[in-house]
């Protein structure tokens, strides 16, 4: 076994993806141009839906744009990825330029996958879905998820001018979701060193630039710091893979289409209560980035000083659904996590995290993950 001085084992492995990343406020409006250039593409798709449709507008006057696709709804309906490949083929596009939050990506991708179409992609959230290689798609309630290096952007444009529009309670959910990238990726499958560092830097960028975001939705250097965050939270989630917090959300998102990225923030601290007293090193990480002496209570301070989302039940889950969800999220819990999930475990989990209650840490004998 290979260790380091500090005793941190450095036997791993990971995998890099190719990415152009400019970041910066304003290089949506100077870069984007350019950007598309570079590719040598010359008929540009753009997608873009809801609130980012005017911005997209502006954004794209100069571009060589042979078509717009404006149908983007949550979770990526099939229906909606045939009808902007139909829109790709018929408008000959050589490039996608995709301008919003997760589900527009995810609309961009979904066309990349089957085409080959590189995406230049522009996100208006912190949801991350632009630096990941992983694709969703859902059919009649049944989300399917894969990683193919075609779906992921060959350029991202992070721009913190395009998320002062974001509402205060999208803003909290959304760089939430973030937050849970990072936090989950401390004990992922593939967890390795790389996407560990990425990850405690990333929860410390997101946590120090909540507050200050959450009282001035303006303030664009604090909004800078969240999307840098949610660049460091993707690209550490799709180098480590999905924890156990991942496969619980997928789980709930996918049987009862709750909100993604509220669902994220009301979960998380009930999966760091359960996973963090059997794996003290992940919790220490989280405990020195969020400047706390605990991890579970560093968590739970941000949250109050927020007005994070807390309860399933808010969300519009079912109390008569807690059931089959327990049983369907210990059938996708990774057997990799650091702590064994049973289904007395997932019961009395969600149970908390549907009622709002807050999260207790419960003590273990399970052995201790070192990743
Ligand atoms: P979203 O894209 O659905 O956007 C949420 C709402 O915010 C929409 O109404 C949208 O119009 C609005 N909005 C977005 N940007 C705005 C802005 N700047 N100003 C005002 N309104 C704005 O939500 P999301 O949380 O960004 O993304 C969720 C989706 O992304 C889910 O489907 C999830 O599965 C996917 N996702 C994928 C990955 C991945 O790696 N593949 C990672 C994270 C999330």
């Amino acid at each position: 076994m290979t260790t380091s001085s500090s005793g941190r084992i450095l036997d791993f492995q990971y995998q890099a993806y190719a990415q152009r990343v400019i970041f910066g406020a304003g290089c949506a409006r100077s870069d984007l141009a350019n950007e598309v250039k570079l590719l040598e593409c010359s008929r540009v798709l753009v997608v873009a839906g809801g609130a980012e449709l005017a911005v997209a507008s502006e954004l794209t006057t100069e571009l060589p744009v042979v078509g717009m696709f404006s149908g983007v709804r949550p979770h990526v309906p099939v229906t909606v990825a045939d009808a902007v490949r139909a829109l790709a083929a018929e408008s000959e596009a050589d490039v996608v330029v995709s301008i919003g939050g997760g589900s527009t990506t995810g609309t961009a991708k979904a066309l990349a996958l089957s085409s080959g179409l590189p995406i230049v992609a522009v996100p208006t959230t912190y949801a991350g879905s632009e630096a990941t290689p992983v694709w969703g798609l859902t059919d009649e309630q049944r989300k399917t998820t894969g990683v193919d290096v075609r779906v992921l952007p060959r350029t991202v444009l992070y721009d913190p001018e395009l998320t002062t529009s974001l509402p205060m309670d999208l803003t909290v959910a959304s760089a939430l979701n973030a937050m849970a990238h990072c936090i989950d990726a401390l004990w992922a499958p593939k967890a390795n060193p790389i996407s560990s560092a990425l990850a405690v830097a990333g929860i410390r960028a997101l946590g120090s630039a909540l507050p200050p975001v959450s009282r001035d939705g303006s303030d664009l250097a604090a909004r800078a710091d969240l999307l840098y965050g949610a660049y460091l939270a993707a690209v550490s989630f799709g180098s480590a893979g999905s924890g156990l917090h991942h496969k619980i959300c997928h789980v709930l998102g996918g049987a009862y289409g709750l909100p993604h990225a509220p669902m994220h923030a009301v979960v998380l601290p009930h999966v760091l209560a359960f996973n963090s007293p059997a794996a003290a090193w992940a919790a220490t990480e989280v405990a020195e980035a969020l400047g706390a002496e605990d991890a579970l209570e560093g968590l739970l301070a941000l949250y109050a000083s927020i007005a994070a989302p807390r309860s399933l039940r808010d969300l519009g889950l079912a109390q008569a659904d807690l059931a089959e969800a327990a049983a369907l999220v210990v059938e996708a819990a990774p057997p990799s996590n650091p702590r064994p999930f049973d289904l007395a475990d997932a019961e009395q989990l969600l149970h908390h995290a549907w009622a709002g209650d807050r999260p207790q840490a419960q003590p273990t004998t399970a052995p201790e993950a070192t990743a």
